[in-house]
């Protein structure tokens, strides 16, 4: 069945790169990468918000899907105080581009907690 609205069609197009992107990224990781280009260039021109676990898992720089193992690796970098949090530092092997993002142990994201209530 084909989607109603226009929006619906966008996110459906995009979900759908992305799975293929993820699929390719090991054989053909160019392709991959046009993939990731693509979606990127959807989400700006219908101003789609792009899913924070599909954002998480893109490189901001060459728009390369990351996977873990395959084309991108991650750490945890100690913080000079002890109170701070360690950050987890990904690099993409790519581009060699470098992101931090903060960690926090109990700390949901938002998307994560809204949650389905079936009444
Ligand atoms: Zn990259």
């Amino acid at each position: 069945m084909p989607p109603k609205h226009k929006a619906d069609e966008h996110a459906s197009r995009i979900n759908y790169l992305f799975q293929a992107a993820q699929q390719v990224v090991q054989s053909a990781p160019m392709l991959s990468q046009h993939y990731g280009e693509i979606i990127t260039l959807i989400s700006e021109k219908t101003v789609a918000k792009l899913d924070y676990t599909m954002k998480r898992s893109m490189c901001k720089k060459c728009k390369a899907i990351l996977v873990p193992g395959v084309n991108m690796s991650y750490r945890l970098r100690k913080r000079k105080h002890r109170k701070c949090n360690p950050t987890m530092v990904i690099t993409c092997k790519c581009c060699n581009e470098v992101k931090s993002l903060p960690t926090q142990p109990g700390r949901k994201l938002k998307a994560e907690l809204t949650t389905a209530t079936i009444s």
